[in-house]
């Protein structure tokens, strides 16, 4: 047996999330299938975008994207979130195959709430590290590994991951996956998202 294979299926024995449904979703981007998951050990929910067939041995795009409120649905300029999200579907779209995993993470964990804490803080000055500190909470509060079960539970074992951020390569090496690729990632900056993509490179080892 492979090793990548058997680093795989050692997620088998303890999966911690389950399958809810799958739906036809057509985009602006194309045609993708829509799927929902919810963890077995909290009460969180994840969405899955794919497309195409997924085999655990062809080594395929997958992004885990956090949810950005602000970003995503309101294509704010402060972060590059929203842009990247659309460029991943552009790519899985032209590649034929890919998966996105959304993670309901907002704001690296610590809720839209308190994000919208953090942006006021900001706005007087702190970059988003210092804002987060100044609130008392964590700089990424992200668990990774049930993101790692899903894509495995969707049939793939060999990634392509499409992400600019070496911790989240890390902690899914960590749950088994077998990361062939790290595809980066660049959207042209806005003017304002210009320093929150500086801190993201300084202070939390972003590749950019
Ligand atoms: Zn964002």
């Amino acid at each position: 047996m492979e090793p990548s294979t058997a680093t795989c299926s050692e997620l088998t024995a303890s999966l911690t999330v389950e399958r809810v449904a799958v739906a036809n979703l057509p985009t602006e981007w194309g045609e993708f299938k829509i799927a929902g998951y919810r963890s077995l050990i909290s009460d969180e929910e994840f969405v899955v975008l794919l497309k195409g067939e997924m085999r655990r041995e062809v080594p395929t795009l997958v992004r885990i994207h956090s949810q950005c409120l602000t970003g995503d649905v309101f294509n704010s300029t402060k972060c590059d979130c929203g842009a990247q999200l659309h460029r991943t579907m552009q790519m899985i779209q032209d590649e034929g195959r890919g998966a996105v995993v959304y993670q309901q993470q907002e704001g690296r964990g610590i809720g839209i709430l308190n994000k919208i804490r953090a942006y006021a803080l900001q706005d007087e000055g702190a970059d988003t590290v210092e804002a987060n500190e100044q609130l008392g909470l964590a700089v990424d509060l992200r668990e990774y590994r049930q993101c790692a079960e899903i894509l495995f539970d969707l049939g793939l074992c060999q990634v392509r991951v499409i992400s600019n951020n070496p911790l989240k390569l890390r902690a899914l090496e960590a749950a088994g996956l077998n990361i062939v690729e790290r595809v980066s990632i660049q959207v042209a900056p806005t003017e304002k998202a210009a320093g929150y993509l500086r801190t993201k490179k300084e202070k939390l080892g972003h590749l950019l």
